[in-house]
């Protein structure tokens, strides 16, 4: 158990309902598609939609397993700009915040 343990719980529960929707996604661009040409091209478009879902959800696990992986470490949690301790209460709301509130205020 350690002070990030909450911020851990709440990215693995994340994580699996991200892995849920792309499971799903999957699942759904099996169907074969339509051949009625005007249907098709509402299921090309609404894949165009789905595949941005798709990588942003993509692009979401891999930054949770980067964070993951740092409070592993114990490299999380520290300022990349003065290498201050960010607050715990600041990193539960932003659990990607690589700045502390002083650091990020001065951007
Ligand atoms: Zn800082």
């Amino acid at each position: 158990m350690n002070e990030y343990n909450g911020i851990s719980q709440g990215l693995l529960k994340r994580r699996r309902e991200l892995q849920i929707r792309i499971d799903k996604l999957k699942k759904d661009g099996d169907d074969p598609l339509n051949m009625d040409s005007e249907e098709q091209a509402i299921e090309l478009e609404s894949s165009e939609v789905q595949s941005a879902i798709y990588e942003g959800a993509f692009k979401e696990i891999a930054q949770i397993n980067k964070i993951l992986d740092m409070i592993e470490k114990n490299e999380y949690g520290k300022c990349i700009e003065c290498g201050e301790q960010i607050p715990v209460k600041r990193l539960e709301a932003i659990p990607h915040a690589s700045y502390c509130v002083d650091c990020a205020a001065s951007k």
